[in-house]
């Protein structure tokens, strides 16, 4: 089977958020599994920074037309080893498996941010994706590269079903080629004004709400989700929940209508990123039986981050952007709350301004008791899983959510909102007794700690457990067992993906 999975931004090329580890993580098992893979991402500018030497031209270059203009598309490429690394691919065998492809153009991709800087998107992103959306069909047609399946990722690429549905309805490129889309946040739909539809050189006819017409506007993400031969979204209670007006974003109608090809799948985290038994960026490993070296990542954490406290309380961690729908509000509603018994708290989150101001604020009134650190760092983000106790994650809706999983995985037990992928991947503790005494009065199930209202109070009451059973440290111990050994590898979830791209006919 022959596929390509585009995407906007895919790990360690590019990355703003969990859609590039679940696209690279992807891409790189079916490469480990053997299967003849390719992936498609722009050339921004940080990828060349970082992987230049890697990358070199292909030696295909196309005018791509965006709107009445055209634009040069210049096609580079590298490649990724069994093993996950990246190497420099020779010339001459682009078309071998494991090839990444990059989509380049200075004036689109040579920016300093993906999508647009703190003011605000660019404005220009109809266009840029648009022509990354054309540039890439024409790549796979000009390669002959005799595609099974084309797997796009959100709106950025959601023009290309469409595309195969109309301008290459009958081009023998892709008479066998099945799309699939992925949607892995329906709050983000690519709007843009009417005229894009003649940027994207889109037929007016398409302008009508059963098109990609919505209120007004253009909708991208629409055309990934009426053209596309099989949708799928990133656990199985998202699925459910985005056919609903409440998780639907105005167009669970749209979802509903379509609904029969509509499955969930939740994502999983890339094992060898996330390993806290060989992590080379926290400064002691440990495993599930030996957790000496986390209590050592913990008190580097806690030095790093300058706090003070009793030893023995839990740190609680938020790692994430400072959007709505992250549960900023009742997280900072919550904090004062939940440092009562002696909790300290790092936060490590980027995003909205206003969501900066209050966190900063916050940290300011507990000094030494709550971090607050404004960037997006890696190689911080795993020392604050692995040096953390509880993980903090109050989100309005999480279609899956890498974060949970995570911590989970470095032992931090997470207090979640039950929705979407937290719903479907962390089992809440039901009874703390039975942590507390051994399998005395029943096994000890559970993970982590869920709330389902969407308030402070519910966020507080789940904290409050998981803090009590902390002070158990025989029971905490089972508790961290029980969320380590969860498996959260994307072997079972890429399985699933294939089985639904050889299951369907276009
Ligand atoms: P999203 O909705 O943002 O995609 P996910 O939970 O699916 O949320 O994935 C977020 C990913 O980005 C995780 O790998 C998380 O660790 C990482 N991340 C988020 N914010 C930061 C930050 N400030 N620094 C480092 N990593 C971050």
């Amino acid at each position: 089977m022959r596929i390509a999975i585009v995407t906007s931004e895919a790990a360690p090329f590019s990355k703003t958020g969990g859609l590039a580890d679940v696209a690279g993580a992807l891409f790189r098992e079916y490469v480990k599994c053997g299967l003849t893979a390719y992936l498609f991402v722009p050339l921004y500018r940080a990828t060349v920074r970082q992987f230049g030497p890697f990358i070199r031209r292909t030696g295909l270059e196309l005018d791509v037309a965006v709107g009445r203009e055209t634009a040069r598309c210049t096609v580079w490429c590298a490649r990724i080893a069994a093993s996950g690394d990246v190497t420099l691919s020779d010339e001459g065998t682009e078309r071998e498996p494991g090839t990444v492809f990059f989509i380049g153009n200075d004036d689109f991709f040579d920016r300093e941010d993906l999508y647009g800087t703190a003011s605000g998107e660019f404005g220009d992103n109809d266009r840029r994706f648009a022509f990354f959306c054309r540039s890439v069909v024409e790549t796979c047609r000009s390669m002959g590269l005799g595609l099974d399946v084309v797997h796009c990722h959100d709106w950025e690429t959601a023009l290309i079903p469409l595309y195969l549905k109309t301008a290459y309805r009958n081009d023998p490129s892709f008479a066998k080629t099945k799309s699939v889309f992925t949607i892995h946040n329906l709050g983000y739909q690519g709007h843009f004004p009417p005229l894009s539809m003649e940027v994207a050189g889109l037929s007016w006819d398409l302008f009508r709400p059963e098109g990609i017409e919505f209120y007004g506007k253009v909708n991208y993400l629409k055309a990934g989700l009426i053209s596309a031969d099989i949708l799928t979204t990133v656990s199985e209670t998202y699925a459910k929940e985005i056919l609903t007006p409440e998780f639907g974003f105005g167009l669970d109608g749209v979802l509903r209508k379509r609904a029969e090809v509509l499955v969930g799948i939740v994502d999983g985290i890339d094992y060898g990123d996330w390993d806290p038994s060989t992590d080379t960026r926290i400064p002691h490993v440990f495993t599930a039986d030996d957790l000496s070296g986390k209590e050592q990542c913990r008190r580097e954490l806690i030095k790093r981050c300058g706090l003070k406290g009793r030893r023995t309380g839990p740190v609680l961690c938020f790692v994430g952007r400072l959007a709505g729908q992250k549960g900023i509000d009742i997280l900072i509603e919550a904090l004062p709350r939940a440092l009562r018994g002696g909790a300290l708290c790092v936060v490590l989150g980027t995003g909205e301004q206003r969501y900066h101001d209050r966190l900063a604020a916050l940290a300011g009134d507990f000094p030494g008791k709550i971090h607050f650190h404004s960037v997006f760092d890696e190689a911080l983000a795993h020392l604050v899983y692995a040096g953390s106790d509880i993980f903090l994650m109050p989100s309005l809706y999480e279609p899956c959510g890498l974060g949970q999983m995570i911590a989970m995985r470095y032992g931090t037990i997470p207090v979640a909102r039950m929705t979407g992928g937290s719903a479907d991947t962390v089992v809440h503790v039901s009874h703390v007794e039975h942590f507390l005494c051994g399998d005395l009065f029943g096994e000890a199930k559970g993970t982590g700690f869920l709330f389902g209202e969407y308030s402070a109070e519910a966020f507080v009451a789940q904290i409050y457990r998981a803090v009590c059973l902390h002070r158990s440290a025989e029971a905490w111990k089972r508790l961290i067992r029980n969320a380590m050994s969860g498996d959260f590898s994307w072997e079972l979830s890429a399985q699933k993906y294939l089985e639904l791209y050889a299951g369907r006919e276009r």
